[in-house]
């Protein structure tokens, strides 16, 4: 059976490479509209620097992106974290304040950090810890991010801890977010013990004692995130993956799939796997399920753009003693966050050099892509001069802009993403895999390749099943 594979970023990669797997002589092919693989995924090595455009490490706690790491013999070139400093800040009227000890994404898990930290008023701290006596909501609804953070922990909380730390991984808005789709497992926490704070009482559920995003579970490759890509395309075979390949149109001759690129060529399949982002995935259906197509559509995407710099160490007067800090909304800033990259991974930038990645834009921000390099370069400098007693300009800047990358998962999306299921399992032989449904993460990215190729495994098995003659 023919096999084509629309899109090489890490879903698309994941797919082909968890088919070949099992079958290493399937007729696969992918078609992808760029010059490289990798998609989001994009490393440069210049300078003496690993510079990371797009992601910057993966979770381990979802398994899938550590286990694609060790299939392909990886294992010796993940990098960890570095094992000091691993500590993230909130930036606030110019000063960088310290996540609390064990604070987990949205709550604290111990007690006296919480207590000593400077990031909320004494009044914030109250509504926080009060979180732990309010009873549970009656009603099963999908509610904001913002209604959830409200409800259990008060406005400040929200505006200096929630709004920035959780929008700041979506870049979204937390008035729009669904709390059910961006942080399952606290409203779970809810339902099931009464409270985030009574269930954080739970030992089983705190296993780090990590401020922040539990950096311990974070990891890359020592040359940066392509060697992933780079090596799935070569364990897939580069001679499968066609370049500047543009699908426009997918329709359906009888049994057959036929892709039509914007270049002209036509390509045949017997299976699909669409591993696009969700506004090319929309337009590629457009012809043959305009339903599906509108359902993708509705999927809100926000823009950003990353800057990666580079400083001498005796320019900077913090002591970047934490992997980087988030910028709540209240500050009114252009940067929404910046990562310390040579602090949090070795080998990033030369001796006596640091290494930084800000990031603009977001949902919020959505002018950021007015903005020449001069102005970003300008407003990214004036923030981190504010927060971080920058004395000179950096050495070199590194701008890199993604339109519409990160799908928005907002209040009605767990609907949406039944909706779209359903629309493809009417659609024998036609599979879907991407960012833009069930997790916007690599890993999730990686589980969902291989979800599509499990798909593929079971149509090609039945095929090939022999015919029982009675
Ligand atoms: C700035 C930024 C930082 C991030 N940081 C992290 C992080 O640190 N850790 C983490 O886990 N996740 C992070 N993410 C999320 C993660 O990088 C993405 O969700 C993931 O890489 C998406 O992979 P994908 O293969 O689904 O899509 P993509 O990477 O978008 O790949 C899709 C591919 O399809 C191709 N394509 C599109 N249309 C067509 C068409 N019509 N025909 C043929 N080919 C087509 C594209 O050229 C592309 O190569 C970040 C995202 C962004 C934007």
């Amino acid at each position: 059976m023919k096999i084509v594979i629309v899109g090489s970023g890490i879903s698309g990669l994941a797919t082909a490479y968890s088919i070949l797997q099992t079958d290493a002589t399937a007729d696969l092919t992918i078609l992808e509209a760029g010059q490289r693989v990798g998609g989001i995924i994009s490393t440069r090595s210049e300078n003496g620097c690993v510079i990371e455009e797009g992601p910057d490490s993966f979770l381990t706690t979802k398994p899938w992106a550590l286990d694609l790491c060790r299939s392909l013999n990886l294992e010796n070139q993940i990098l960890q974290t570095n094992e000091s400093n691993r500590r993230a800040f909130i930036a606030l009227q110019g000063q960088l304040q310290p996540l609390p000890e064990g604070f987990m994404l949205l709550a604290p898990t111990k007690f006296y950090p919480f207590l000593d930290s400077k990031i909320l008023s004494a009044g914030g701290k109250i509504m926080g810890l009060l979180e732990a006596f309010k009873p549970p909501s009656d009603a099963v609804i999908d509610e904001t991010l913002k209604s959830f953070a409200l409800r259990r922990f008060g406005q400040e909380m929200f505006e200096k801890i929630v709004q920035p730390m959780v929008g700041g991984i979506y870049t979204g808005d937390p008035e729009k977010l669904s709390a059910l789709a961006t942080v399952p497992q606290f409203v779970e926490m809810e339902r099931k013990y009464g409270s985030i704070g009574r269930a954080m009482l739970n030992k089983s559920l705190v296993k780090s004692s990590d401020s922040g995003a539990r950096y311990s579970a974070f990891v890359t490759l020592n040359a940066g995130l392509k060697t992933l890509t780079d090596a799935l395309a070569d364990s897939i075979g580069r001679a499968r993956i066609k370049f500047a390949c543009p699908v426009q149109e997918l329709l359906q001759i009888g049994q057959q799939w036929k892709l039509k690129t914007r270049n002209g060529n036509d390509f045949d399949a017997d299976i699909v796997v669409l591993a696009t982002p969700a506004k090319a995935s929309s337009s590629i259906l457009h012809t043959i399920d305009p339903e599906l197509s509108a359902a993708f559509a509705s999927v809100e995407h926000s823009s950003s753009v990353v800057l990666n710099m580079l400083f001498n160490t005796d320019d900077i007067g913090h002591p970047l003693d934490g992997f980087g800090f988030v910028v709540p909304e209240l500050e009114r800033r252009s940067i929404i966050a910046c990562s310390f990259s040579s602090t949090k991974f070795k080998g990033r930038a030369p001796h006596n050099k640091v290494l930084m990645r800000a990031f603009l834009g977001g949902i919020l921000h959505p002018d950021v892509f007015v903005y020449s390099d001069g102005d970003l370069i300008q407003s990214t400098l004036r923030d981190l001069r504010h927060y971080l007693k920058i004395t000179n300009y950096p050495q070199n800047v590194w701008i890199r802009r993604w339109p519409n990358a990160m799908p928005q998962y907002n209040v009605g999306h767990l609907q949406l993403v039944e909706r779209i299921k359903d629309g493809f399992a009417r659609r024998e032989r036609l599979i879907w895999a991407g960012s833009a449904l069930t997790g916007v993460g690599i890993p999730d990215c990686v589980r969902a390749g291989f979800e599509a190729a499990e798909q593929v495994r079971k149509l090609t098995e039945a095929r090939k099943e022999p015919v029982v003659v009675a």
